[in-house]
């Protein structure tokens, strides 16, 4: 249920959005001078004390200190793969969400209405003894429909399906070069495992990973019906790994310099014309389309010749299995099982699959989420809540815009061009103000598959609905209850959703410091994402266009080499380091996040209370500001699913976003008093210094 969809979320999630990933406190109100005044959430002004490790020195390990005695005395609940502030604020929503579902479900519900839309999607969901009772025949049709085509052109037709997975993808995002419409994107695909890493490297547990693989592959095989299933397993897996070998690495698909590739339709028919793009493009609703940007035009072409090279059976395979991947979860006990035992325990290393609701909400928010999303915002996002971020997101502003002005080593042509981008960033916090029109839909009361299929098709048109008109800024990426923040440098937007401001958040009754540390820093991590080493190369209007000259160019980059430089040095699992260019942007948006923060919070402090903030708890202003950021990733993670992070995300491991960070601040080291003999230790001219 991803191949469109997927590509302009994995745009969005590596090429240009940074999503945050746990975070937590809230916006000054006054500083508080006696703890006892207030009720925050956590612990009496917005820390659990308690959690930390007090025999280590913070300059050694500073998210050790902050968070250790939580790391010594929490194990990862059984059904997930990493458990930590984030999450918990996750099952929290989930709960939430569940609530209304339920409620929605009970309902007396006229047919086409959103109740009824919710309820029967949900209901479809958890009717296990249904999907068991029909088992495979809910995918027969489309598994007939596979085996049936008898040309190239059905080929072409099964590969734009919405449905499977295929080696391309399609997607509509804002035309970067006039950002004021549309433009349709083409990027590689076609993947059973998380990336082409999992192919090819020679580490032994990647070798474990591809025998696992075979064996899923086979067995998935088997319960559609497939005789020879293991044979078939063998060729579809040699036709995967030739595409990995030709997929472009997840660093390079993540740099707009490399994936911006503005085509016609003929120039996309000469690069690979083993494919037949009007057929394509025709199939999906794109006909008449002039411009296609290409994401990775040699992949693309070189996946046109393999694919046209390979026997037609062989293709037929790989698009059931496909099928079935995708959809497994739609399935019955057995296929969803087998999936689980491949993706959730050998890729994730989590121990049991999580409860059947619990994945239902994640179904709902992800299908129908703006409409229960109404009803959630009014239950647990107080009006008051807004005006304050507002405040947050003013104070975050401002303080980059004085580091602007105070920056030394960026020209005044530079710095112009980035205070000019700087006064067009757009705020979207809460909810959207325009809602889905879930008419169109179609739920059924017991075909699951059917529904999962429809509301990919849905989501699908609503895009193409979109890509006449001039670009929409007011529509939102993800519902209200998400928990998380993210950036689109297409549009210059910030978005916080209801779902990320509460505790641990975002707690209007917690100390200022720590919420400046907490939400403060996300917001400082998102606004940095516009100008991180690839949100840079986008302008004021969100074009790309470069507006640095040769010279801030070159300081920049020797800026970053060297933060790169740093977190290649950091090793979270045995024989596997951070790879510096994959998380390059998530990294400025963290360091630049926490010192826009961190000026912000003085700002606050000078505005409120003359710049002093009162000592709580023995501990400084300055101190519960960093031991707000180091709570914010508090987590746990297993060991394979770090190793998956490592290999397809951005971000850094959240120790990593701890004391990868605070080591290069200055007010760390006068903070916590950390000396030379420390072993986050870095001397002042090693510190990077980017805002
Ligand atoms: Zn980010």
């Amino acid at each position: 249920m991803k191949s469109h969809l997927n590509l302009g979320a994995a745009l969005i999630a590596l090429v240009m959005a940074g999503s945050i990933a746990a975070c937590e406190n809230n916006p000054g109100g006054t500083a508080t001078t006696s703890a006892q005044e207030k009720s925050a959430k956590i612990g009496a002004w917005g820390v659990d004390l308690d959690q930390r490790d007090l025999t280590v020195n913070p300059g050694d390990d500073f998210n050790a200190y902050v968070n250790g005695e939580w790391m010594k005395t929490t194990e990862i609940p059984a059904d997930l793969s990493r458990y930590g502030m984030f999450d918990q604020l996750r099952l929290d929503a989930e709960g939430d969400v569940r609530a209304i579902v339920e409620e929605l479900a009970a309902k007396e519900a006229a047919p086409g209405s959103l109740e009824q839309k919710v309820g029967d999607f949900y209901g479809s969901w958890m009717n296990v003894a249904a999907l068991d009772e029909i088992g495979v025949a809910a995918a027969q049709p489309h598994l007939d429909a596979i085996y049936a085509i008898d040309s190239p052109e059905g080929l072409m037709k099964a590969y734009a399906s919405q449905h499977g997975d295929a080696p391309f993808g399609v997607g509509i995002i804002p035309d970067p070069a006039d950002t004021t419409r549309y433009v349709a994107i083409i990027g590689q695909s076609g993947l059973g495992m998380p990336d082409r890493d999992y192919y090819l490297k020679e580490d032994q547990r990647f070798a474990d990973y591809r025998a696992a693989y075979k064996n899923y592959v086979a067995a998935v095989m088997e319960l559609a019906g497939l005789e020879d299933a293991a044979t078939r397993a063998d060729t579809v897996i040699a036709l995967e790994t030739s595409l990995a070998e030709i997929h472009w690495s997840a660093q390079d698909s993540r740099n707009i310099q490399k994936i911006y590739n503005p085509m016609s339709p003929e120039a996309l028919a000469a690069l690979a014309p083993e494919f037949d793009w009007s057929l394509v493009f025709e199939e999906v609703g794109l006909g008449g389309v002039n411009t296609f940007v290409v994401l990775q035009p040699t992949e693309i072409d070189a996946a046109a010749e393999l694919f046209a090279a390979t026997p037609m059976d062989v293709l037929k395979d790989y698009l059931a299995f496909h099928f079935i991947n995708e959809q497994a979860a739609n399935l019955s006990t057995a296929f969803d099982d087998a999936s689980f035992e491949f993706f959730g325990r050998t890729l994730q290393g989590t121990e049991e699959k999580r409860e059947r609701w619990k994945r239902g909400i994640q179904q709902v928010n992800g299908g129908l989420g703006e409409a229960v999303g109404q009803i959630y915002l009014e239950r647990h996002f107080p009006p008051s809540y807004k005006a304050e971020m507002e405040v947050l997101v003013g104070n975050l502003t401002a303080a980059l815009e004085e580091r602007l002005q105070l920056n030394e080593w960026m020209d005044d042509e530079t710095r112009e061009g980035a205070l000019l981008k700087l006064s067009t960033f757009e705020a979207k916090i809460g909810y959207t103000e325009k809602w889905t029109d879930y008419g169109p839909l179609e739920i059924g009361a017991d075909t699951l598959l059917e529904n999962a299929l429809a509301i990919t098709e849905f989501q699908w048109q609503e895009q193409l609905d979109r890509l006449e008109g001039p670009v929409d800024r007011v529509i939102w990426p993800y519902p209200p209850q998400t928990v998380n923040a993210s950036y689109n440098p297409l549009l210059n937007q910030i978005t916080f959703p209801a779902g990320i401001l509460q505790a641990p958040f975002f707690d209007p009754s917690a100390d200022p410091a720590v919420n400046y540390g907490g939400i403060g820093a996300v917001i400082g991590h998102e606004i940095g994402h516009g100008f991180d080493d690839q949100g840079r190369r986008f302008d004021e209007a969100g074009r790309i266009r470069d507006w640095w000259t040769q010279t801030a160019d070159e300081r920049f980059k020797a800026k970053t080499d060297a933060l790169g430089g740093q977190y290649e040095t950091y090793e979270p699992v045995e024989g596997l380091f951070i790879n510096g260019e994959l998380t390059m942007g998530e990294n400025i948006g963290d360091l630049g996040g926490l010192q826009m923060a961190y000026a912000a919070y003085h700002r606050h402090l000078d505005a409120c209370c003359g710049g002093e903030a009162p000592v709580i708890d023995g501990l400084t202003g300055d101190q519960r500001f960093f031991l707000g950021w180091g709570q914010v990733w508090r987590a746990k993670a297993r060991e394979d699913e770090i190793r998956r992070r490592l290999v397809t995300d951005p971000h850094s491991p959240p120790e990593y976003r701890v004391n990868g960070v605070v080591r290069n601040l200055d007010a760390w080291y006068d903070a916590f008093e950390i000396t030379e003999d420390s072993a986050l230790y870095l001397a002042p001219e090693e510190r990077v210094r980017i805002w």
